[in-house]
């Protein structure tokens, strides 16, 4: 009997999603074992058209990283989508848009004409842009456009499941993989991960107060026993999923957020302005002065980095730009 088929596509990413797969080391052989992987172009010598020639469905399981930037992105997940069963979004730049998200506070055109006139390494005197057609002896080569604006998997196909972290944690990939082949996959539309938070996750002390000002991990001495929040670093942990362990604050490093959301929480950066909220003040048993919540974060620099840093295409704000 054949077995059922799984795939893994690389969309918009670093490519740190597919290393992840990768250290799932000897238990990748178990996947092996169960599926037939018919498509993984990081790893395996096959084609779009080998995708095309399937029946619709046939793909048991979909992993997709990365997010959709250009139009190769959303083509290819518009077909994955119609040939599996099973889509699932793997890792931050396919559930949330992740860093490259970032990109959507910069039009099309001044994010082409940075990297290409303007960065200190770009050596372009002739202002050279890519374009999408080119000729060449007679042949016309078709590339793919960047889009306007970058967006996590869901903006374009549906998705039946979240693996989230930037790359996912080796725990929460295993805990999937065994929930897809032992038939335990949750209700559709869950991330599969823990419901905690990072900072539930976290044994640093936490004091419930904290200081008004943020300052940087390397600003001053920072005690690695306390939380480090309290102590004014911007740590994105009240408003991170866990499932991680807390590995970022574990090597005294703030959360960066790339876990995204916890439960019952759409939208990081508005989870994080509460938590921030509810800590400045609480010292003198109180609440935090209108004018206090405003010095403290405006004492954050890049406070869009800080807040969106995974999730900025899928937050409330989304983009900076509408004018494309
Ligand atoms: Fe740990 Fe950061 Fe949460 Fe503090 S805010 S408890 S350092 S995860």
């Amino acid at each position: 009997m054949s077995k059922p088929k799984i795939a893994f596509y690389w969309a918009g990413s670093c490519g740190g999603c597919e290393v992840a797969v990768v250290d799932l080391g000897e238990k990748i052989y178990d996947v092996v074992d169960a599926f037939d992987i018919v498509f993984w172009p990081v790893a395996i010598d096959t084609k779009y058209d080998d995708i095309r020639n399937l029946e619709d469905g046939e793909i048991e399981v979909c992993f997709f990283n990365g997010c959709i930037r250009n139009e190769e992105n959303e083509e290819i997940a518009r077909l994955l989508r119609q040939k599996s069963k099973v889509m699932i979004a793997f890792g931050s730049c396919s559930h949330l848009g992740g860093i490259p998200g970032l990109g959507n506070l910069s039009s099309r055109d001044e994010t082409l004409d940075y990297v290409y006139r303007k960065t200190p390494v770009s050596g372009n005197e002739g202002g050279t842009m890519p374009c999408t057609t080119c000729v060449k002896d007679g042949n016309t080569i078709d590339l793919p456009a960047l889009r306007t604006e970058v967006s996590a998997l869901n903006d374009v196909v549906d998705v039946d499941y979240y693996i989230p972290g930037c790359p996912p944690p080796l725990p929460v990939i295993e805990g999937a993989v065994a929930a897809l082949m032992n038939g335990e996959l949750p209700r559709k539309g869950a991330v599969l991960s823990t419901e905690k938070t990072v900072c539930d996750e976290c044994d640093k002390e936490k004091r419930k107060k904290m200081v008004g000002k943020a300052r940087r991990i390397y600003d001053d001495d920072v005690d690695p026993s306390r939380c480090l929040l309290e102590q004014g670093i911007p740590c994105m942990g009240p408003a991170t999923r866990g499932g991680c362990e807390a590995a970022c604050p574990s090597a005294n490093m703030p959360c960066t957020g790339c876990m995204g959301p916890p439960p019952a929480s759409q939208e990081q950066g508005s989870r994080m302005v509460t938590a921030i909220t509810s800590l400045i003040g609480v010292e003198n048993e109180r609440e935090a002065t209108a004018e206090e919540v405003a010095e403290a974060l405006a004492s954050l620099r890049d406070p869009v980095g800080f807040f969106y840093m995974y999730s900025l295409p899928t937050s409330f704000l989304k983009r900076r730009y509408n004018d494309e």
